[in-house]
């Protein structure tokens, strides 16, 4: 297994690339589908499954011009279905918890509301895609509709008691150098809101 990350558009969103066995799982492709198309087939990879954290626009922008490209459905948790500007034809929804498998591997989906009703964390093996729910030293925006901060206190308490060694991959590149890419046990060290999460939820109320 192999994950890309692609860095597009102007507010530094992800799309990850996970590589396994010659196919790939596309987590949030957005912004600028011709950089996408031209890793896919530099690598000779083939597209089985696309998932989406939640359904902000820039998360989702131009995805479906991709999605009809290689006649896929785009994975989004039910509770994000109204939120998406994406056409109803073009996606799947589904409810969180749930376990998916493709291109030989399992994929396991968290729910993890707070940014959103509906936002989601995806595990792959010991790597976790977080959305916009856990950034590098930061969490995700709850003065958004349809967020909400408690929502998220509890979802970060849930990330938090993962293990140490999870590698976390986060929606946006907002931290310094490789600011989309850390572990749980770098955040809980440097993160002020998921270190909180973990010692004093309590504080957490007064943060977000
Ligand atoms: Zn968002």
């Amino acid at each position: 297994m192999k994950v890309y990350t692609l860095m597009l558009g102007p507010m530094s969103n992800c799309t990850y690339i996970v590589e396994n066995q010659g196919q790939a799982i596309l987590i949030d492709p957005s912004w600028d589908m011709p950089a996408i198309y031209k890793l896919l087939e530099d690598k000779s990879l083939k597209p089985v499954a696309v998932f989406f954290t939640h359904a902000h626009q820039d998360h989702m922008t131009e995805a479906d011009k991709f999605l009809k490209k290689y006649d896929l459905k785009g994975f989004i948790e039910e509770k994000e279905e109204a939120f998406c500007t994406l056409p109803h034809e073009l996606i799947e929804t589904y409810k969180a918890p749930k376990n998916f498998e493709f291109a030989g591997l399992k994929i396991e989906v968290i729910l993890t509301p707070g940014h959103t009703r509906g936002s989601v964390c995806i595990k792959v093996d010991n790597i976790l895609f977080t959305g916009d729910t856990l950034f590098v030293n930061s969490v995700g925006r709850t003065d958004l509709p349809g967020a909400n901060s408690e929502s998220l206190i509890q979802s970060l308490k849930m990330l938090a008691a993962l293990p140490e060694d999870t590698i976390i991959y986060t929606g946006h590149s907002y931290g310094l150098n490789e600011g989309f890419k850390s572990t749980i046990k770098q955040e809980l060290a440097t993160n002020p809101y998921l270190k909180m999460a973990k010692e004093n939820p309590k504080i957490l109320e007064d943060m977000l």
